[in-house]
């Protein structure tokens, strides 16, 4: 998916997240960085974040750290969030060592990012108006 994307789906999934768990604005703003991180650090740290190692030793550390802090629950659920939106495009993302869950959507297809878009809108407008 495109960075804006991540950013305004981490918006509104961290909203909604937000009105069931305590996270504190800080943390709403990590989660936000977090959402574009991972394809920033894999052009700087020359690593894939879509690849086995990464996911599998990421997830658990960044799960505890969920359960810790509401500031740094924005670091699970910022990156959380960017895996689960790859996973739903063609490149997919690695669950364990061998399998890889893929989606039928293009990363970079402006219908497919705004159809993503569209449907985390609806879920957000969904949330504030119950
Ligand atoms: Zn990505």
């Amino acid at each position: 998916m495109k960075w804006i994307t991540h950013l305004v789906c981490a918006f509104c999934f961290v909203y909604i997240i937000s009105l069931f768990i305590p996270i504190s604005y800080a943390g709403f703003m990590l989660a936000l960085i977090c959402s574009v991180a991972p394809d920033y650090l894999e052009i700087v740290l020359r690593i894939k974040h879509r690849g086995v190692y990464l996911h599998n030793w990421m997830i658990p550390i960044l799960t505890i750290l969920l359960i810790v802090n509401p500031t740094l629950a924005g670091f699970p659920l910022g990156y959380g969030h960017h895996l689960a939106l790859d996973s739903i495009t063609k490149n997919g993302v690695y669950i364990g060592s061998k399998k890889k869950i893929r989606g039928h959507l293009y990363a970079l297809n402006p219908v497919h990012n705004a159809a993503i878009i569209l449907l985390h809108c609806v879920a957000l407008m969904f949330f504030l108006a119950s």
